[in-house]
């Protein structure tokens, strides 16, 4: 009986070695999270080692049995080479991939985090894009995407639409005054008003301009450590791959 086959495009979040030369990969397309398993993909003989590759985009033609998705072709559509060539910009995007897998489900429409993962590498490596504001941008949007957008519209606690001395309630996912709540609140992050400008572009702007706004370095710092924390709090465990790039710089981000 001919297997039934189905054409998806799709990026790799995750590439492990498995038995003699094969592969099995976590793809992320716009139909959802899918496991695939890639025969032969380590072999010198392979057409398809380059599709298999961690963060490689690509059109790829699967074949279904007994429940396994078999990679049978694949056309690289784009591999990010700005990206893979640097060593620092390669381990962020690491981190952006292990994040979108632990965010991400199977069978559940995903366009728009795939969309936000293709535009985050493109920022990095071909825009050459802030490092830093690649990275605050792509985990505010990302935990917005998956159901935990922050309330940043007013303080949470007073209603004022533009929140004194603003910060970011990690554990609450509100935006508040520096004084305000006090004793209610989780755990409050400052950000400067810039930053909570920045805040609002990024969850409530054209997905399209994610990372065209502009802030001074400290402004940007404590959006980012905000953004961080965010996804610390919110998927209550931490990233090797984050690690790895943090130890990168030093042990600080900037
Ligand atoms: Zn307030």
């Amino acid at each position: 009986m001919a297997r039934e086959r189905t054409v998806v495009r799709g990026i790799v979040l995750r590439a492990a070695d498995t038995k003699e030369s094969d592969k099995i990969l976590t793809v992320l397309t716009e139909a959802g999270k899918l496991t695939v398993l890639a025969k032969g993909a380590r072999s010198r003989r392979s057409r398809v080692t380059a599709c298999t590759q961690l963060l490689a985009y690509s059109e790829l033609t699967l074949s279904e049995s007994r429940g396994w998705q078999y990679l049978s072709e694949g056309n690289t559509v784009e591999l990010f080479e700005a990206v893979r060539r640097d060593i620092e910009l390669f381990s962020l995007a690491s981190y952006f991939a292990e994040l979108t897998e632990a965010s991400a489900l199977e069978d559940v429409e995903s366009g728009a985090i795939l969309s936000l993962l293709l535009n985050a590498l493109y920022a990095l490596g071909n825009l050459k894009k802030p490092p830093l504001q690649v990275k605050a941008a792509f985990e505010l949007k990302l935990m917005s995407l998956i159901g935990f957008e922050p309330l940043a519209d007013a303080c949470a606690y007073c209603g004022r639409p533009d929140p004194e001395e603003p910060a970011l309630d990690i554990r609450e996912g509100v935006v508040c005054c520096g004084k305000c709540g006090r004793g209610e609140r989780g755990l409050a992050m400052p950000l400067s008003p810039g930053g909570l400008a920045a805040l609002r572009r990024v969850l409530y702007g054209d997905p399209k301009r994610l990372y065209s706004f502009a802030l001074a370095e400290p402004d940007l710092k404590k959006l980012a450590d905000a953004g961080e924390a965010y996804v610390h709090a919110t998927l209550e465990r931490g990233f090797k791959t984050l690690d790895f790039y943090k130890s990168l710089q030093g042990g600080g981000l900037l």
